[in-house]
């Protein structure tokens, strides 16, 4: 399955396995360019564009940049320019969303992208100690951010948000929810983020009861996705409604309802886009139903 793939192919090996190896190995630097948000591409297939240091732009201090991982030949990092004045010189080229790009990415670049965005962000919110309220600085080949203040000297390592996604099914059908701020006819399955204390279950569970006042059982995990928008990770379930009436009781989705496969096969509504977990959630449900 897709998502899987995603998780276990690159190799991710942590910064630390790479300074203590850098001086050994002789893999190419290869660096792809982020600009507010969004990476460099080609300008017609939207694909990533890779450039070695030296085809940067020399205004750029190396410290800056951030590990991602690694493949037989190479190692990855991003680099976060401030300007489009810092772009390489003749590069081409346009800004593109992540969201837009994923269907012309490999499943090594959705995964360095997804860890590039995520890392990224985090960079930009923690620019001052959580503990004492310093600045801090990026470390450890921006895998870690240090407090300035030698007496503090705290490390903060980036966190991630948990979030539950379920496809809820009640004999041949299943149960999608649109949000308001969703293109016209475009459904989901339910999904929202796990809150202090509570277990997975509990939170497809609330979830799904908040949303559309369904009561689920046999709940059970199906596999997981980075969300890097900013800091999530997906876990993916399937559950089984034990009720059938939808109330929107938290106001959260615009509209929920049960769907056929044959509804869904039709197009009657528009679905979550193809690497998404939550489509591969639909699809899996369908390949099965058949
Ligand atoms: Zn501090």
């Amino acid at each position: 399955m897709e998502n899987k793939k995603i998780i276990h192919k690159f190799t991710n090996n942590n910064s630390n396995y790479y300074t203590s190896h850098k001086n050994s190995t002789n893999k190419e630097h290869s660096y792809i360019l982020t600009f507010e948000g969004r990476f460099f591409t080609d300008n017609n297939s939207l694909k990533l564009l890779y450039f070695s240091w030296q085809q940067l732009n020399k205004q750029l201090k190396k410290e800056a940049k951030i590990f991602l991982g690694e493949n037989d030949e190479k190692l990855f990092f991003i680099y976060d320019i401030k300007s489009k004045e810092h772009l390489p010189a003749e590069s081409g080229g346009t800004f593109s969303d992540l969201r837009f790009m994923a269907a012309n990415l490999t499943i090594d670049e959705a995964h360095m992208t997804a860890k590039a965005a995520a890392l990224i962000n985090w960079h930009k919110i923690n620019n001052f100690c959580i503990k004492c309220g310093s600045e801090t600085r990026q470390n450890n080949d921006g895998n870690i951010r240090q407090c300035n203040n030698k007496i503090c000297s705290y490390q903060i390592f980036p966190r991630l948000d948990p979030a539950i996604i379920v496809l809820v099914t009640f004999q041949d059908k299943c149960l999608l929810g649109r949000q308001k701020k969703w293109p016209d006819n475009q459904f989901s399955t339910i999904a929202g983020f796990v809150e202090p204390a509570e277990s997975l279950e509990n939170a497809v569970a609330r979830e799904v009861f908040e949303e559309t006042n369904i009561m689920i059982s046999k709940i059970k995990y199906h596999s997981s996705q980075p969300w890097p928008f900013p800091s999530s990770l997906m876990l993916g379930f399937n559950a089984t409604a034990t009720t059938k009436e939808i109330k929107l009781n938290d106001n959260e989705l615009e509209q929920a309802a049960w769907f056929s496969k044959e509804d869904l096969l039709s197009g009657v509504c528009k679905l979550p886009p193809p690497l998404s977990i939550s489509r591969a959630l639909i699809n899996d449900w369908i390949n099965k139903a058949k």
